[in-house]
């Protein structure tokens, strides 16, 4: 079950800062989830994907689902008939497929570039170089499928306040620079995706506009 003041705690939290939040709710059931559905919750992230498909099927229709985590690009199939936002982009090739699934499906996609801005060597994204590169050659005529919203990502999972604070400062400081230099070309490009339950303060702090939170909300 998920904790209804913590929840609106968290809320009133994101409304000084106008962020969104986008409750995750990997290994939690339908019925966990319907009850926080009926409290309002409309935004939920999953981050695999047979998962994500089953909860898709038992739940309401109008719930806006957000993929969160690694996606392969053999099964971006399954979820491109109705994901509302895919958090994790990083690669080129992984947004083609995206593109190439969108049309089929007479859709366009929201995506998020994921960044690598922690320590640790195992979390997948674009370095920050790679990703001004690549917005720098992007041409969106290629893809007319996706429409690149904005950036995701994590922290180092550590006890290091500053540290948190920092990488988050860094992609902020992206973010603002990509907006500034696309401003007339993609207008919407206006979502930071940065901040989980342990983290999501600083997060706000540094500019983040989308917060996933899971395990606070659970417990
Ligand atoms: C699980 C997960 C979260 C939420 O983490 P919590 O610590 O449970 O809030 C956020 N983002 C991603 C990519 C995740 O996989």
């Amino acid at each position: 079950m998920f904790n209804i003041s913590v929840l609106n705690k968290i809320k009133e939290e994101l409304s000084a800062y106008k962020a969104e939040l986008v409750a995750v709710t990997k290994n939690h059931t339908a019925n966990d989830i319907m009850s926080l559905y009926l409290s309002g919750q409309k935004v939920f992230g999953e981050n695999r994907v047979q998962e994500l498909l089953t909860k898709y099927e038992q739940l309401p229709q109008d719930i806006e689902w957000h993929f969160i985590g690694h996606l392969q690009s053999n099964k971006v199939k399954f979820i491109a008939p109705f994901i509302s936002l895919i958090h994790s982009v990083d690669s080129e090739k992984l947004l083609s497929v995206i593109d190439k699934e969108a049309l089929k499906n007479n859709r366009i996609i929201d995506c998020l570039l994921q960044v690598h801005i922690a320590l640790e060597e195992t979390k997948f994204g674009f370095s920050l170089d790679e990703v001004l590169e690549f917005l720098h050659f992007f041409n969106a005529q290629k893809y007319p499928g996706v429409n690149i919203r904005g950036l995701m990502g994590m922290a180092t999972l550590t006890s290091d306040i500053d540290r948190i604070k920092k990488e988050f400062d860094t992609l902020a400081l992206l973010f603002k620079q990509i907006q500034m230099e696309t401003q007339q070309k993609n207008s919407g490009f206006n979502i930071l995706s940065m901040g989980m339950s342990s983290d999501y303060k600083q997060a706000l702090q540094a500019g983040s506009n989308m917060v996933r939170i899971g395990s606070l909300l659970f417990g």
